[in-house]
């Protein structure tokens, strides 16, 4: 069976030209890039390469791209250099709806005295920019939200955040591991002291990850051993990984040149019109104006989102679910209940992400497959029965 993959938000596939390009460093050119000679300095040459490639996807300059092993890490060390390097400053300011790598991160910090201010967002997945900027006070040791929204793709206005937060002499950090790749980054032109990316977002291997850090920004190393990344992260560098990375970002600088993330929108919207039109009480979740081009949340009410995800298995469509399995029970997202998404619409709430490999095929191969879901599921769905024999008694 085919696989469509509508689950791109969760990783994608590595480009065909990405393994080319990662290949010979597996095999001929293993060398060391600290090593004295050039069969190593040759690597070192090549990791240089992949550093530009890389700054030259966000508008940086090549001494501020420091690699890691993934976002998770980035984002670790992004904070965890904040607050060390302001070990007077005990408020860490973040958004209630940040992926877990952050989110779990701020609960431990928060055991160990720290204050963590939560910023609400409404109904819509949108920032409360007002409790955002009266929370900023000079005991604040970073400012941490991320540029868009894993689950529902919706967009933080972090160039405009970002400033406000740097007028105030505070730490800037964005999680961009959903953005890049996706939407224009431009780090000059924004007040952001440091950045997390995740390669395995935008069609390079899992395991590599980069965190920029803006020139003159306080930092201390998470990660300390020799004199690799400057100093900034210690650890003989994963070249072949390092490499793929780069090409994947010179790919996805051409592909947002070239517009092609327009196509993406253009499917995604396509998808999104025709499951609501004909599936009936379906919604989107979160801001349809300030969205990333490849995501769609669309939550189909009185239904379960795994018992959907099962169904659509079988026919081969891959998405996520809006729920996490916890403790046997189905808890809605953080994110959905932080948008007060209704307990029954969040409970059927399906993510599907789109990538430059989805194909038109594809999108109507689903637009045919759902509504037939959603209906037999309906027909065995308590709430539904409830619901509709409501209607029928009012
Ligand atoms: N931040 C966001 C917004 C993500 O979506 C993810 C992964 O899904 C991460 C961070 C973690 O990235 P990684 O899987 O590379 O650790």
């Amino acid at each position: 069976m085919d696989v469509v993959y509508l689950d791109n938000n969760a990783t994608t596939r590595v480009a065909p030209e990405v393994v080319e390009a990662m290949l010979p460093y597996l095999s001929e050119y293993y060398g060391n890039p600290s090593s004295m000679h050039s069969f190593g300095g040759d690597v070192g040459e090549k990791i240089k390469e992949a550093r530009r490639q890389v700054a030259d996807l966000i508008g940086a300059a090549p001494n501020e791209i420091v690699f890691t092993s993934c976002g998770t890490e980035s984002d670790g060390t992004a904070i965890r250099a904040a607050i060390e390097s302001n070990p007077d400053r005990k408020q860490i300011i973040t958004s209630r709806v940040e992926h877990p790598a952050i989110k779990n991160l701020y609960e431990t910090l928060s055991k160990k005295g720290y204050r963590v201010t939560f910023v609400p967002v409404d109904n819509q997945g949108r920032l409360d920019l007002d409790y955002l900027y009266k929370s900023l006070d000079d005991d604040t040791a970073i400012v941490s939200l991320m540029w868009a929204n894993n689950e529902t793709g919706v967009i933080f206005p972090v160039e405009e955040i970002s400033q406000e937060v740097k007028d105030q002499g505070i730490i800037f950090h964005t999680d961009a591991v959903q953005a890049a790749g996706k939407i224009p980054i431009d780090v000059n032109a924004t007040g952001i002291d440091m950045l997390s990316l995740s390669g395995h977002k935008f069609h390079a291997p899992k395991g590599i990850g980069v965190l920029y850090i803006r020139k003159g920004t306080k930092f201390a190393p998470y990660m300390i051993g020799g004199h690799q990344e400057e100093g900034r992260r210690g650890g003989t560098e994963n070249v072949a990984s390092i490499v793929a990375l780069g090409k994947a970002a010179e790919m996805a600088r051409q592909h947002l040149e070239n517009n092609g993330y327009a196509r993406v929108g253009e499917l995604r919207d396509k998808l999104e019109a025709s499951l609501l039109e004909r599936i009936s009480h379906s919604m989107v979740n979160g801001d349809t104006q300030h969205r990333l081009p490849n995501t769609t949340s669309i939550a189909f009410e009185y239904v379960e989102g795994e018992a959907i995800l099962l169904m659509m298995n079988e026919h081969g469509i891959c998405a996520s679910s809006g729920s996490a399995c916890t403790s046997g029970s189905l808890e809605p997202s953080h994110v959905l209940r932080a948008m007060g998404v209704p307990f029954t619409a969040a409970h059927g709430s399906i993510r599907f992400s789109l990538s430059r490999y989805t194909t038109e095929k594809e999108i109507d191969f689903v637009i045919e497959k759902m509504p037939p879901i959603i209906e037999r599921l309906r027909e065995l769905s308590p709430f539904w029965k409830q619901k509709t024999e409501l209607k029928a008694q009012s």
